[in-house]
């Protein structure tokens, strides 16, 4: 089985070249991610990714976590693996100093993230939970709250959950019934929730929930709603154990060594996090966060299930070559074969673009001195986190979906591995939202409410593009730039029509397929961007002459496979919604 080895050249290469880390190193208190100092982490988190996590991903997956008596046993290599991932700081990496964190902006810890997620991803949604939990004490929490749970937290020696779902809750969280009555400083805490990823496990000494609950005179529906940290022990001396138990943990398609508990609340103590009824105004504050994480997840498998695919198609021979003759040959040399290797490789590349160009936006929208700037970001980021979330772990399983049809028979038999990314990948579409949640936030929140004021900013932006690609002789530049047009034309037309459309079913009908558009056209507009640079950098006489010309065959190959789809697609959002609402129910279930 093939290891995971980080994709360095590529991730620095965005970083530098279409994600300005010097720029957003410029930013104030970033002074800290200097070349040298990003290199080194990079370098050493690579190291980490290929001989520590990625040995223990798949028999982590054969293996999976274990209940039995209230305790969830994770498999073998876990509890070591997490010791050595606190002890390098590597919890900490994303977290301001003041917290014992590094202090880094978030365009430097996506690349890190993106390693854990592509060596381990049951490994990895550990500490995304933690760094969750943790990121709406530091937004809400009394300063009290603070100083108990989030040095341990920061450190790793406590893990944290996010307890959202009920069993009659799911994407509809006004529907959450979980209990929280008043006693003194704190509350009670009464009810059940289902899915809590790492709710129980044996990696650390205490586990902090974050869960959602309602006062006994709290409003109904989603104004009625507070935020609780209840944790398994309670801080303090004697540590006593908290009302909070497994019941058991569920038995799932992929991510089996990351346990995923019904939690039990029996009057477990909790404490308020902020104001009474403004807890799911904080979950929508933090949901960037976390929708952005799970959006990576799927730019960390596609690449991951690249990797794999590529070193089995170099080793697997089968059939001739077409006209070089002789014997059988490995089956990379074959057309459709590389056609598939070809369609990973170019869509991870242009998701990663995307995703770090949005993580460097959260930057200038956290960090950058000018008010204007930080609001423009701000709204960039929010029209693309329903973007990378949605169509990167799309596209993240149809990926993985290939690099199983790379293998063949092998790999729909587990031991090349190839099985575990498309299982794993399957949960990325469903949780933190799901992709018809992310294109109804897309379509109503990010462009219906305001007019398509954000979208249409980005195209003009698509458009200074469009008379820079124009300058350029070469051909593939060219073959990109008469597809980003067309592209960047399919999007203007959806938001008019978006923007004027009356009814929200005829919205609505279309929004999966315009976040599919809007991804593959934000990722031609980050392949347009990248041939560019390499034109340019080939020009040069330095420069990495075999990444460049890779860098401009690749983007080429994205415009004419995938790019090319966007009109298609812009046909399906403006002329498909009478077909999808053409049935009754009655006509579903007629024979
Ligand atoms: C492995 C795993 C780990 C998880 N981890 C956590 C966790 O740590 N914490 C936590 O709180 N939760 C967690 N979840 C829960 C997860 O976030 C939910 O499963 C997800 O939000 C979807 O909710 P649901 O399963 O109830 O599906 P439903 O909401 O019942 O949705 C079913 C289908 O209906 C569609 N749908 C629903 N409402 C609408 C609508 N208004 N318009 C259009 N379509 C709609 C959905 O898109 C979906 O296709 C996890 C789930 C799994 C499986």
């Amino acid at each position: 089985m093939s290891a995971y080895i980080a994709p360095l050249k590529d991730m620095r290469f965005v970083l530098n070249e279409l994600a300005c880390l010097g720029a957003v190193a410029k930013l104030p208190g970033y002074q800290d991610a200097t070349p040298d100092t990003v290199d080194a982490i990079l370098e050493e988190a690579s190291k980490f990714a290929s001989e520590v996590l990625d040995p223990i991903n798949y028999s982590g997956d054969q293996e999976g976590s274990k209940f039995a008596g209230g305790q969830v046993q994770t498999p073998k290599g876990f509890r070591d693996a997490y010791k050595k991932f606190c002890e390098g700081g590597w919890n900490a990496l994303p977290f301001e100093a003041e917290w014992g964190g590094q202090g880094l902006p978030k365009l430097v810890s996506t690349p890190v993230q993106e390693m854990w997620k592509s060596s381990n991803m049951s490994f990895s949604l550990c500490p995304l939970l933690t760094q969750g939990a943790i990121e709406a004490l530091l937004l809400r929490g009394s300063e009290p709250l603070k100083r108990a749970y989030l040095p341990s937290m920061v450190e790793g020696k406590w893990t944290g959950t996010m307890n959202l779902t009920e069993p009659q809750a799911g994407s509809d969280l006004s529907l959450v019934r979980t209990r929280a009555e008043r006693e003194g400083d704190h509350y009670l805490i009464s009810g059940q929730k289902i899915f809590i990823t790492y709710g129980e496990h044996d990696l650390a000494e205490n586990i902090v929930h974050l869960v959602l609950a309602r006062t006994p005179d709290a409003p109904a529906g989603t104004k009625g709603i507070s935020l609780f940290v209840v944790p398994k022990f309670l801080p303090g001396p004697d540590g006593k154990r908290n009302g909070a138990r497994c019941a058991s943990i569920e038995h799932k398609l992929g991510i089996h060594a990351s346990p995923t508990a019904v939690m039990v609340y029996d009057k477990a103590v909790g404490y308020l996090v902020g104001e009474e009824n403004r807890g799911l105004e904080y979950m929508f504050i933090m949901m960037n966060a976390a929708r952005f994480a799970v959006g990576l997840e799927g730019v960390a498998i596609a690449e991951r299930a690249f990797q794999r695919a590529l070193a089995f198609a170099r080793e697997r021979v089968q059939g001739r070559d077409l006209v070089g003759g002789g014997g059988a040959v490995p089956i990379i040399r074959h057309p459709d074969v590389r056609r598939m290797l070809m369609l990973m490789k170019s869509q991870a590349e242009a998701m990663r673009a995307l995703a770090y160009t949005t993580a460097a936006a959260m930057d200038f929208a956290h960090r950058h001195p000018d008010k204007e700037t930080r609001n423009k970001h701000q709204s960039f980021v929010d029209l693309m986190i329903p973007v990378v979330k949605g169509w990167c772990t799309e596209t993240g399983i149809e990926i993985a979906s290939l690099g199983v049809q790379v293998h063949g028979g092998m790999g729909f038999v587990e031991e090349t591995g190839a099985a575990q990314y498309l299982r794993d990948a399957r949960i990325t579409t469903i949780y933190e939202g799901t992709t018809g949640i992310q294109a109804m936030d897309l379509v109503g929140r990010k462009i219906a409410r305001e007019g398509g004021a954000t979208a249409k900013d980005w195209i003009s932006q698509l458009k200074k593009l469009d008379a820079d690609l124009a300058k350029s002789a070469n051909a593939d530049v060219k073959a990109l730039r008469s597809a980003l047009a067309a592209g960047t034309q399919a999007v203007a037309d959806c938001v008019d029509f978006i923007v004027s459309a009356k009814d929200p079913r005829v919205q609505f009908a279309g929004a999966v397929p315009f976040l599919k558009l809007m991804g593959i056209v934000a990722g031609g507009w980050q392949m347009a961007r990248a041939a560019l640079v390499s034109e340019k950098s080939l020009a040069s006489p330095e420069g990495d002459v075999s990444f460049h010309q890779t860098k401009l065959a690749t983007a080429r190959f994205y415009a004419d496979h995938v790019l090319v789809q966007a009109p298609a697609l812009r046909n399906t959002v403006v002329n498909g919604a009478a077909g999808v609402m053409a049935l009754s129910e009655e006509q579903f279930l007629a024979a």
